[in-house]
């Protein structure tokens, strides 16, 4: 695997290889990887000739100082997974290559920075669209792949990406999650052992709230999911929504003609997780 610090190399390097017909995958992260992002280069892999991995803990992003600075960083092991999945190319800038200059701008997602993600991490999405819309212009991917374990996240990049015209194909994989259905995060490993066993009632309740809200209708689900985080001494709720597949409008009705997917956040202790389930 060939690992560069400078766009400007790799942008050469790209260009030599689009001449000679080859085709970009690429899969962004901020490191601190897991099997959840193996699968994307592995996605990538079959689907492209060439995949890069970019690992930038990209502080724009943070709207919390204190996530952003215990945020996980295990470069050598991040190289070495990568490598053994067979990744070609990795890109680790230092933040002077990404933001030669402070990026300013403000990006308008619309409803969808306004609900769920947008509404709890206000400048998220925003911080999300700088970065990626700088690793997309330089990378110029033909696809990029995302993980649906940050479902909000796929639907701002598929309009960063119409909003600005970028040619790219964003591509949506599978969650992977542990053996116990706790879906894979970085922020994981920052679970000590007592949290980590409490983390695992949030696929259990995903699953069963599913079922309730079938059979009883939404406000049913999200008075068993209250009721449930109720019980967990170091859990707490931020939101549990039930929403439009497409288009994430946020639902009271659940009507079996509607692709809707549940979501929610949660604090375990200190550590933020996220978790979505497709109802049907
Ligand atoms: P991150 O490093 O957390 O920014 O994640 C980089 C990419 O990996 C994002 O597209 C995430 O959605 C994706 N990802 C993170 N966790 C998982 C997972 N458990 N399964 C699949 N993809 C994931």
């Amino acid at each position: 695997m060939l690992v560069f610090n400078k766009i400007k190399e790799l942008e050469e390097l790209i260009s030599l290889e689009k001449q000679k017909g080859r085709t970009i995958g690429f899969v962004p992260t901020m490191g601190a990887l897991h099997l959840g992002h193996i699968s994307l280069i592995e996605t990538s892999k079959k689907q492209t000739d060439i995949t890069i991995c970019s690992i930038f803990v990209n502080p724009n992003q943070f709207n919390n100082s204190s996530d952003l600075l215990h945020y996980p960083r295990t470069p050598e092991n991040d190289i070495k997974l990568l490598d053994e999945a067979g990744c070609t190319i990795l890109y680790m800038p230092e933040i002077k290559d990404v933001y030669p200059e402070k990026d300013v701008r403000v990006f308008n997602f619309g409803f969808l920075d306004s609900i769920l993600e947008g509404a709890h991490r206000p400048g998220h999405f925003n911080g999300v669209g700088q970065v990626v819309s700088i690793l997309l212009d330089g990378i110029k991917p033909n696809k990029a792949f995302f993980g649906s374990k940050d479902y909000q996240q796929v639907l701002v990049v598929k309009s960063l990406v119409k909003q600005l015209g970028l040619l790219t194909e964003i591509i949506a994989c599978p969650i992977l999650r542990e053996s116990d259905g706790l879906a894979m995060s970085s922020r994981n490993v920052r679970l000590n052992e007592q949290e980590r066993l409490e983390a695992a009632a949030i696929p259990e309740m995903m699953k069963l709230g599913n079922q309730i809200l079938k059979l009883y209708g939404i406000a049913e689900a999200k008075k068993y999911i209250l009721s449930v985080v109720a019980t967990i001494p170091n859990m707490k709720l931020e939101y549990y929504e039930v929403c439009d597949a497409e288009t994430l409008g946020i639902l009271t009705e659940f009507s079996p003609k509607q692709k809707a997917v549940s979501l929610i956040a949660v604090f375990v202790g200190n550590i933020r997780l996220i978790d979505n389930w497709m109802v049907n």
